[in-house]
C-alpha cells in the first residue's frame, strides 16, 4: 500500500481546499461548528445544491450515473478535507444508501424517476428499517405489505427514522412473506414510499440534547404501487444487505476528529480564573488527550490500508467494521474530554449556541456546541449497527471465531 500522498494527490487536495474555501459560506461553516445537527435545513439544501453544480455530490457513485470517478485515495482526501473545513453534513439516505441500490437493483423507470432528483437534491430520503423490537435483529421486522392488485398495502411502524419529519420519500423493509416454515430473512421485500401518500403518519422522537430529528413512522393502509419494489418480492434481505455495506464507509471521521483535538488544545491552553493556571499544565489531563491524538492516527493508518487495499482492487467487508468502532470512541471519547475542560462554561455555551441567529457568545470560540455534541453523539455507537455487533461482525468474519 502506498500510504504517502503522491503530488497529484496534493494537487487535489489543493483544488478540494480552494473550493471549500471559496463557496463555503461563513455562516454555514459557523452553524456546523455550534451544533452540526441543527443546520437549517435550507443551508443544507443549498450547499447540496452547489456540491452538485460542481459536480461533487456523489464520489461513491460510478460516473456513468453522476459519479466524479475519484480514486479511493481522492475519496478519502475530500472526506477529509470536508470535514476539516467543517462543511455542514449532508443527508447520507438519498446519496449514500438508497441511490446506490436504486442504480444497481432498480429498473429503468426507477433509475429514470429517482436518481436525477436525489442527485440535486430536490427529492429527499429517510430510513425505514428499525422496528420497536427490530434493530439488531433487523429480520425480525413486522411492518406488512400485503399484495392487493397492482398495489401493496402496507401497515406497521418504524422508529428512530431520521428526518422523516423532512423527507420526501421512505426507503422501508416490509414483511410481504410471514410463513414460519421458512427463514425470516426470506420473506422481506424492499419499497420506496412516497411520505405523502395517504396513511403515513410521522410522530416526533426528541432527543437527550433537546433536538428533533428523530421520529417514529406509522402505516395505516398505506397504498404503495407494485412498480415501486427494488427487485424481487421477498429478496429485499439481498438489498438491504448491500445498503448497509455502502452505510459504513466514510465513517473513521479523522478529520472531524482532528479539529476537536485543536479545539480542546485551545480550550486546556486557556489560563483558568480559578487558580490562574491552564489545564494544558496537567500531565494527566496531556497524556489522556495524547491516548487520544495516538489512537486517531492508528485509525487514519487503518483506514489509509484499506484506501490502499481498495485501490488495488480488493473488495473491504467486515474489517469496516474496525473503522466504524475506533471512529466512534474516538469520537465520544473527545467529545467527553473537551466538556471535561470547558467545565462550568460547558452550559452557558449551551443556552447561547442553540439560538443558531444569535450572534454573541459565552466564552472563547472553541467550546460552541459541545454539550450538544457530546450528547447527541452518545448515539454513534448505536446508529448504523450497534458497536457490540460490530464486534461481532469482526469476531466471526474477520477473526473466524
Ligand atoms: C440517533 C439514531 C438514529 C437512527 N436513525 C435510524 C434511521 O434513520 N432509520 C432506521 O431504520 N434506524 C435508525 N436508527 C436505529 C438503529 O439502527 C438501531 O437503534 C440499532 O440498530 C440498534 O437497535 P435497537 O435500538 O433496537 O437496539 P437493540 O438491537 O435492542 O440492542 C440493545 C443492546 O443490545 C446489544 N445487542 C443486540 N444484539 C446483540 C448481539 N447479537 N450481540 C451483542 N450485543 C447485542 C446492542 O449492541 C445494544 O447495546 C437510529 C438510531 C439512533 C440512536
Amino acid at each position: 500500500m502506498d500510504a504517502a500522498f503522491n503530488p497529484a494527490d496534493e494537487a487535489f487536495r489543493d483544488e478540494v481546499r480552494a473550493f471549500f474555501k471559496a463557496k463555503l459560506p461563513e455562516h454555514f461553516k459557523r452553524q456546523a461548528q455550534l451544533a452540526p445537527s441543527y443546520v437549517k435545513k435550507e443551508d443544507t439544501r443549498a450547499w447540496h445544491r452547489a456540491l452538485y453544480e460542481q459536480g461533487w455530490i456523489a464520489p461513491r457513485w460510478p460516473v456513468e450515473y453522476g459519479g466524479t470517478g475519484w480514486t479511493p485515495t481522492q475519496k478519502h482526501i475530500y472526506e477529509e478535507e470536508y470535514q476539516r473545513a467543517y462543511a455542514p453534513r449532508l443527508s447520507s439516505f438519498g446519496i449514500g444508501l438508497v441511490g446506490p441500490v436504486i442504480f444497481t437493483f432498480g429498473t429503468p423507470e426507477q433509475k429514470a424517476q429517482h436518481l436525477k432528483p436525489i442527485l440535486s437534491g430536490e427529492i429527499t430520503w429517510c430510513q425505514g428499517y428499525s422496528e420497536p423490537g427490530a434493530g439488531s435483529d433487523l429480520a425480525s421486522l413486522k411492518t406488512r405489505a400485503v399484495r392487493d392488485g397492482d398495489d401493496y398495502v402496507v401497515n406497521g411502524q418504524k422508529i428512530w427514522t431520521s428526518h422523516a419529519h423532512h423527507a420526501d420519500w421512505i426507503f422501508a423493509l416490509v414483511r410481504t412473506d410471514s410463513d414460519p416454515a421458512k427463514k425470516r430473512q426470506e420473506g422481506i421485500s424492499f419499497l420506496l414510499i412516497d411520505m405523502k401518500t395517504p396513511g403515513v403518519d410521522v410522530r416526533p422522537i426528541i432527543s437527550i440534547d433537546g433536538g428533533h430529528y428523530l421520529n417514529e413512522v406509522f402505516f395505516t393502509d398505506v397504498r404503495v404501487p407494485v412498480a415501486n419494489r427494488i427487485g424481487e418480492e421477498n429478496k429485499g434481505w439481498t438489498y438491504a444487505k448491500f445498503l448497509l455495506g455502502n452505510e459504513r464507509t466514510g465513517i473513521a471521521g479523522v478529520g472531524k476528529s482532528r479539529r476537536k483535538i485543536e479545539k480542546i488544545v485551545g480550550v486546556a491552553r486557556a489560563e483558568r480564573s480559578d487558580d490562574g493556571g491552564a489545564l494544558w499544565d496537567d500531565p494527566a489531563f496531556r497524556a489522556r488527550l495524547m491516548e487520544y491524538a495516538t489512537k486517531l492516527t492508528a485509525l487514519e493508518n487503518t483506514n489509509l490500508r484499506m484506501l490502499g487495499r481498495e485501490a488495488a482492487g480488493k473488495k473491504i467487508g467486515a474489517e469496516a467494521s474496525m473503522l466504524k468502532i475506533a471512529g466512534t470512541e474516538i469520537e465520544q471519547g473527545l467529545n467527553e474530554l473537551l466538556v471535561f475542560a470547558l467545565g462550568n462554561y460547558v452550559q452557558p455555551y449551551e443556552r447561547e449556541s442553540l439560538r443558531l441567529d444569535a450572534n454573541e457568545f459565552v466564552g472563547p470560540d472553541h467550546g460552541r456546541g459541545a454539550m450538544t455534541e457530546h450528547l447527541l453523539r452518545r448515539a454513534a455507537s448505536i446508529y448504523g449497527g450497534t458497536n457490540e455487533v460490530q464486534r461481532d461482525i469482526i469476531a466471526k468474519r474477520v477473526l473466524g471465531l
